[in-house]
Formats: C-alpha cells, structure tokens, sequence
C-alpha cells in the first residue's frame, strides 16, 4: 500500500478512498464551477493584453507603475467591481478592511454589522475590545444584529435602518471562529436589495475572506458597494505571497487609496517591488485552487460523517466559502486530527502542533499549518480553540490529491489513540 509511507494505516486510507467514490457528483459542480470561474479570469487577461511588461517592477514611490495599474483592472474585471486595489503594501486581510474602514467613516457615523460579532481581529479595528486607536477612539459609532437561523433578519435590519442614519453596513460572509453557517450569495443578494431601497446612501461592505470563487459570483455583482479580501486566502491561489484586495465602486476605491498611503497621492504610489507577476499567477489558478480546496473539504466533511462526527456543512450542501468544520466532541480527537494534517504538510511536517495560550484568544487554540506562505490558509490547514464542542475549522488544499492525503494522514492519527 502506497499510502503506508506516509505513516498512513491501510484501513483509513480504503476507507477514504471509498468515501471518494461517492462524491463523484459533487466534484463534478466544483469543477464545472471552476471552469466558468477560469473562463472570466482568462477573458480578463486578454481584455487588458497581459505581457511581460507588466511584470516589470517598480521601486520608490512607484509613480506610473503600469504592472501594478493594469493588474488592478484585470482583478476588478474579474471581480465584476467597477475598480480595485491589490497591493502587497495591505499586510494582511484585516489590514484592508481596516483601511476600507477608516476611509469610508467619520467621527458622528454610525457602522452597523448584520451578520453578528465580526472577525475576532476586527475587535480593537472597531473598539468593541477597547484600543486607543479604535474606530471608536475617533468617535465612529457601532452596533451590530445578530444573524437568525444563519441568515439575515431582514425586519431588524430594514427598521433599524428607517430609525437610524447608517453611514456603512458591513456583512461578513465567512463563519471565523463560529458555528453558525456561512453565507451565501442569494442571501446576500436578497439582503442587500432590502438596504438599498430602505437606505440607499448607506455604504455596504462585504467582508469577503474565503468566499471567492467558491460561488460564480462575487458581492460586487449582486449590488455590494465594496468588498474586501486577502490574498494569502482564496484568490492569491497559494502564489501571492502576501496582500490583500479592495474592490467596488470608483469613488470607494479612490477615498480606500488616499487612506492607504496619504491624501493627494492615494493609489499613484506603491511600487510593485516585481509581485505583479505572482499576483496575476495566483489569480490563474486561484480557480482550480479553490476547486481542489472545495474537494478537500467535501472529502473531509463525508468521510468524518462517516465516522459519526457532526460537521458543517455537509458533503452535499451549497457552500459559500472554503472551510469545513468538523465538530470532535472531545479534546484528544481534534488534537488528533490537527496533528495529522501537519504531519502531512510539505513545510514543518515534524513540527507536532500543541494547543496554546495564543495572544488575543481566550481559549487554548491549536494549529495545524505547514504552508509555504506563513499563515496562508488556502493552503491545507486546520485550527481550533480548545473549548466544548471542540471544533476544527479546515480549510484550503493547493490541489485535491495533497489534500485527500492531509485528511488520510488525520483520520489516520486520531485513530491510533
Ligand atoms: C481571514 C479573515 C479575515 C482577515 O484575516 P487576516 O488574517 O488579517 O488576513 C477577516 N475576516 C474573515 C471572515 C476571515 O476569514
């Protein structure tokens, strides 16, 4: 057996292999989806008559960076957004959001969240945890309403939104470190047309991390203002090395660019330091990455039901986003399972991950992640905080058989206990 060189044990890897078997239907949705997604990236490219050129860098202030200009309108092409920024000079997901943020609200505005609490690292960005640099330090305004039955609550939003002047809406799509499920783009669709006939000056922000061509469209298509995403996650497709995007309406890009660098000089500087090349290469494959990424999930989702552990979502439902999680039960399983997807991972496979006492978390938190791009979670890895029910968030897979090995080598582990 060929799978026994990775130390996995022959019954596992029977078994995951004949859990592939029945999923031959649902890869085949992921793939088709795949190939429209690849379809529109290929169409942008040619539209903007990609050539070396721009893969020329640019050092300095980075004045006429044609590279680093034409890859913007080849992402906002792409993502069906009126304009973008895509730069390396964004350090991290929350980086860009935190830049959408800060140029889009003023002391006296009011920000409403209306998926719940947002991403953990959002919390100082807004002032729910206090920090002296805040949104709320400024004396920008929050509140959020909660999500019901994992989907909007449309009367509470609409009569919120009549009673009170909201200068922006933020929605996150993608679950972070809760149970609830992840939201898709009809849901999404639907909400958004609400706001807008009640409130229609109201900016609508989509935190988009994870959710990029998972569906065949983006928020930006179905009326969101701007949205927000990183590059070491979905569409960097495991290539950029880091970065992160903000794409939407002409005016938003603008107000997002004089923010990131400085008023009177916004998005003309920032020079490319030659990551053009890796950003349009990532977003090549980003498609069939997040296609294999998918598979992974499905694959982990099926056979861990199998194995009569509850998981979110199931191998046959619609997904809006890349991770799986997969409910333990018990401390040892998750440890388990989060040991065997570093032992499979191609970079620190014998660093054997412990839970921790990680900065800014309030449970233990153990994390599996041998990733070329250091903490780049389109590449396979799985994390989670070692608290009842004991849930591990998978995500991502650079390609399917890398991934189905991942999730061998896990169930393998959790079952020499
Ligand atoms: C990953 C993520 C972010 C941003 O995280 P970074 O690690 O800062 O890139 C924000 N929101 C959600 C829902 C995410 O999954």
């Amino acid at each position: 057996m060929m799978y026994q060189e990775l130390g996995i044990n022959q019954e596992t890897a029977i078994f995951v292999q004949k859990c592939e078997q029945k999923l031959e239907k649902v890869f085949k949705k992921i793939d088709k989806n795949a190939d429209k997604n690849s379809l529109k990236v290929l169409n942008a490219f040619h539209k903007y008559q990609i050539s070396e050129v721009h893969f020329n860098m640019t050092t300095g202030y980075g004045y006429g960076d044609i590279g680093r200009d034409t890859t913007e309108k080849v992402f906002a092409e792409v993502l069906g957004a009126e304009d973008c920024l895509v730069r390396s000079q964004f350090i991290s997901g929350t980086h860009a959001l935190t830049v959408a943020l800060f140029a889009y609200l003023r002391p006296g505005d009011l920000l409403l969240s209306i998926s719940g609490t947002p991403y953990d690292t959002l919390h100082e960005v807004i002032g729910i945890k206090e920090n002296t640099s805040s949104l709320r330090s400024f004396g920008v305004l929050y509140d959020e309403i909660d999500l019901v039955n994992d989907d909007f609550d449309d009367e509470k939003i609409v009569s919120y939104l009549k009673e009170k002047s909201v200068k922006m809406v933020e929605i996150q799509r993608s679950k972070g470190y809760s149970t609830r499920k992840s939201l898709g783009i009809q849901k999404l669709e639907r909400i958004i047309s609400k706001i807008k006939q009640v409130s229609p000056k109201t900016i609508i922000m989509v935190d988009n991390c994870y959710c990029e061509f998972v569906e065949s469209k983006m928020p930006t298509e179905v009326g969101a203002h701007v949205m927000v995403g990183s590059l070491i996650k979905n569409l960097g497709g495991g290539i950029a090395p880091n970065g992160a995007y903000i794409a939407g309406k002409k005016d938003l890009i603008q107000l997002a660019g004089e923010r990131l660098t400085c008023p009177g000089e916004g998005r003309e500087v920032g020079p490319s330091l030659g990551i053009t090349k890796q950003f349009l290469q990532g977003l090549f494959f980003a498609p069939s990455v997040v296609a294999s990424s998918l598979k992974t999930a499905v694959l982990a989702s099926y056979a861990m039901e199998q194995l009569h552990y509850q998981v979110e979502p199931k191998w046959g439902e619609e997904r809006a986003d890349i991770v799986q999680s997969i409910i333990f039960g018990n401390p040892q399983d998750l440890i388990s399972y989060c040991q065997g997807i570093q032992m499979a991972s191609p970079i620190d496979s014998n660093a054997i991950p412990e839970a921790w006492d990680m900065p800014g978390y309030e449970d233990q938190v153990i994390m599996a992640s041998g990733s070329f791009t250091q903490g780049s979670s389109i590449e396979l890895s799985c994390d989670g905080p070692i608290r009842p029910p004991y849930i591990a968030y998978m995500q991502g897979g650079l390609t399917y058989s890398y991934g189905k090995l991942g999730v061998m080598k896990a169930i393998s582990k959790m079952q020499e206990k």
